[in-house]
C-alpha cells in the first residue's frame, strides 16, 4: 500500500471530510496530519480561548483516529516544511487537503503544491468547509457580490450540496515512519475557564449540539435568536470555525426535514457564513483594511483605559458589561450582544473596530477568519453590505428591548442581581445610587457619545468601496 498524506487543518472530523474518504478510496495508507504552524500563514495565530478549544478537538479526533487502528501524527513548525519533510520521511506518494480561503493560506498552499509536484508527490484539494466556493457564484455582470441577500438567493439556486459522506469504519495502521509528537507538548495548556459548558469539543459534540438543537431549538429559532437570555441559537460556531462539522451536514440534516421558515432563516446564518468567506476570498486582508476606504480617515481616539473598562465589562452600560463578561467567562457571546458590544466600542468610544476585532479573536472560541472581521466591519460601518455608520445602538434601548426583565444582565452581572427589572438597564438612576466599587458609573454619556460619533462620521469623504 503506497502512503499517503491526510493534512487536517480547519477540518477536524472524520465524517464528511472530502481529503480523506478520497485518499482512502485511492487505497491508501492515510497518514493523518496536523500541524502546530505558529507563524501561520492565515491572519494570525490563535488566540488564547481557541487554542483551548482546538487542543480539546484534537483529542477528540485523535481518539477518533485510535479507535479506527491509526492515530493523529502532530507536528510542529512552518507547514510548508513539515509537510514536504513528512512526504520526504514517509515516501508518500501524495499529500490530501481541504481548501481554506484566506490569501496567506492559499499562496502557502501553492507554494508547497508546487514543491511536492516537483519531487513527484501528487497534490489534490477539496471543497470541505462552504457550501459554494467563492469562484462558483458571481452576480449577472460576472462580479463578486456585495450584498448579502443577492448572494444568498444565488448560493440557494446553484447550491447542490449533495449528500455528505461517511465517516470510514476502519482506517490502515500507521507506517513507523509517521512519527509525530504528544498533543500535550504542542499546544498551550492555558484554559479560560467555563469554556465547553455549551457543548463538547470534537465531531462527537458538534454532532450531538447539531441533533439537540434540530429536535429543540430549531422551530422557536426565529422568535429566540435575538434573546440573549435564553438558550435559542444553535452555538456551533465553534464546531463550524474548526470544522467539527461540515456546512453541507448542516444544510442536509435541515433540508431533510419538512420545509419551515424556521430552518430557512437558520440556513441564511449559515449563509452569512458563505458570505464573510466570499469577502474574504475576494477582498482579503478583512482584518486590516477598512472595505469602504473612507473609513481611513475617521479620526478614532485612543484611550487604553476606556478601552480597557470595556474589555473588562465596566463600561457602566449594563447589557454591555454583561457581553464582555460572558465573552470572558465563556469564550462565546450571544449575536445580539457582539453587535452591542460592537457598536459600543466603535462609536460610543469611537474606538478603531480592529482593537475590539482582535480583542474577540483572542477570546472567542469560535474566533473566525471570516466571521469576525466582517461582523466588526459590518458594525462599523465600514464593510460590505454594513449597517450604516449613523445607525448608532442606544445600549439602554437594546437591553430594554431584548432583556427587558434583565435576565441576561443578572446572569453575567451578579451586583446588579437586586435592582427592579424597571432599573436594571438604567442603574445609575436608582436611588440610594449604587457604590462605585459595586458598579462603575457610564464611563461615557450616551447622547454625548453619539453626537462625538456622528460629527466624526459626517467629516468624511465619500470614495468608491475597495472591489471585491
Ligand atoms: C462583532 C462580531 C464578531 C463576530 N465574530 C464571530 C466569530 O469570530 N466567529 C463566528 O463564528 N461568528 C462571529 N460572529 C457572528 C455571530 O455572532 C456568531 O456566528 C453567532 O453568534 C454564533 O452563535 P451560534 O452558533 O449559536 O449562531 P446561530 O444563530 O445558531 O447561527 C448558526 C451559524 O451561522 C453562522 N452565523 C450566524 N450569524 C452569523 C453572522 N452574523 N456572520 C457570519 N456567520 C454567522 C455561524 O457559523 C453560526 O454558528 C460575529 C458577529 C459580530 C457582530
Amino acid at each position: 500500500m503506497s502512503n499517503a498524506i491526510v493534512w487536517f487543518r480547519a477540518d477536524l472530523r472524520l465524517a464528511d471530510n472530502p481529503a480523506l474518504s478520497a485518499a482512502l478510496e485511492a487505497g491508501h495508507a492515510v497518514i493523518p496530519v496536523y500541524v502546530v504552524d505558529e507563524a501561520k500563514a492565515e491572519i494570525r495565530p490563535l488566540g488564547t480561548a481557541a487554542v483551548c478549544w482546538l487542543h480539546q478537538s484534537l483529542q477528540a479526533l485523535d481518539a477518533a483516529l485510535r479507535s479506527r487502528g491509526s492515530r493523529l501524527v502532530l507536528l510542529r513548525g512552518p507547514a510548508e516544511r513539515v509537510i514536504d519533510e513528512l512526504a520526504t520521511r514517509c515516501q508518500a506518494e501524495a499529500v490530501y487537503w481541504n481548501r481554506l480561503y484566506d490569501r496567506g493560506t492559499r499562496d502557502r498552499d501553492a507554494r508547497l503544491k508546487q514543491t511536492l509536484l516537483a519531487r513527484g508527490v501528487r497534490v489534490q484539494s477539496f471543497k470541505a468547509g462552504l457550501l459554494v466556493e467563492p469562484w462558483e457564484v458571481q452576480t449577472k455582470s460576472g462580479m463578486p457580490f456585495k450584498v448579502f441577500t443577492p448572494f444568498w438567493r444565488a448560493c440557494r439556486s446553484q447550491a447542490k450540496p449533495g449528500r455528505p459522506l461517511d465517516a470510514p469504519a476502519r482506517l490502515p495502521r500507521l507506517a513507523d515512519s509517521a512519527a509525530g509528537e504528544p498533543l500535550a507538548t504542542l499546544l498551550h495548556r492555558k484554559t479560560a475557564s467555563g469554556l465547553g459548558v455549551h457543548s463538547t469539543p470534537g465531531e462527537a459534540g458538534a454532532m450531538d449540539r447539531l441533533s439537540s438543537f434540530l429536535d429543540d431549538g430549531l422551530e422557536p429559532y426565529h422568535a429566540h435568536r435575538d434573546v440573549p437570555a435564553l438558550d435559542g441559537t444553535s452555538r456551533l460556531s465553534p464546531h463550524l470555525a474548526l470544522g467539527e462539522l461540515s456546512p453541507r451536514q448542516i444544510w442536509h440534516a435541515v433540508t431533510t426535514r419538512r420545509p419551515s421558515p424556521a430552518g430557512e432563516k437558520f440556513l441564511s446564518e449559515i449563509g452569512w457564513r458563505e458570505f464573510a468567506y466570499n469577502l474574504l476570498f475576494h477582498v482579503g486582508d478583512l482584518d486590516r483594511c477598512n472595505m469602504r476606504p473612507e473609513f481611513d480617515g475617521l479620526p478614532w481616539l485612543d484611550h487604553p483605559e476606556l478601552i480597557e473598562a470595556w474589555q473588562q465589562g465596566r463600561t457602566g452600560y449594563p447589557i454591555v458589561d454583561a457581553g464582555m463578561r460572558q465573552l470572558l467567562a465563556t469564550g462565546w457571546m450571544h449575536n445580539r450582544v457582539r453587535m452591542i458590544t460592537a457598536s459600543f466600542l466603535t462609536k460610543h468610544l469611537l474606538t478603531d473596530w480592529r482593537v475590539g476585532e482582535r480583542w474577540f479573536w483572542d477570546r472567542l472560541v469560535d474566533a473566525d477568519p471570516a466571521n469576525n472581521p466582517v461582523g466588526w466591519q459590518w458594525v462599523a460601518g465600514s464593510g460590505a453590505d454594513a449597517a450604516p455608520f449613523f445607525r448608532i445602538f442606544n445600549p439602554v434601548l437594546q437591553g430594554e428591548k431584548f432583556d427587558p426583565d434583565g435576565t441576561y444582565v443578572k446572569q453575567w452581572l451578579p451586583e446588579l442581581a437586586c435592582l427592579p427589572a424597571k432599573s436594571i438597564h438604567r442603574p445609575w438612576a436608582v436611588d440610594p445610587p449604587l457604590s462605585p466599587q459595586r458598579y462603575p458609573q457610564p464611563i461615557v454619556d450616551h447622547a454625548a457619545a453619539r453626537e462625538r460619533a456622528l460629527d466624526a462620521f459626517a467629516g468624511l469623504k465619500r470614495r468608491p468601496p475597495r472591489s471585491p
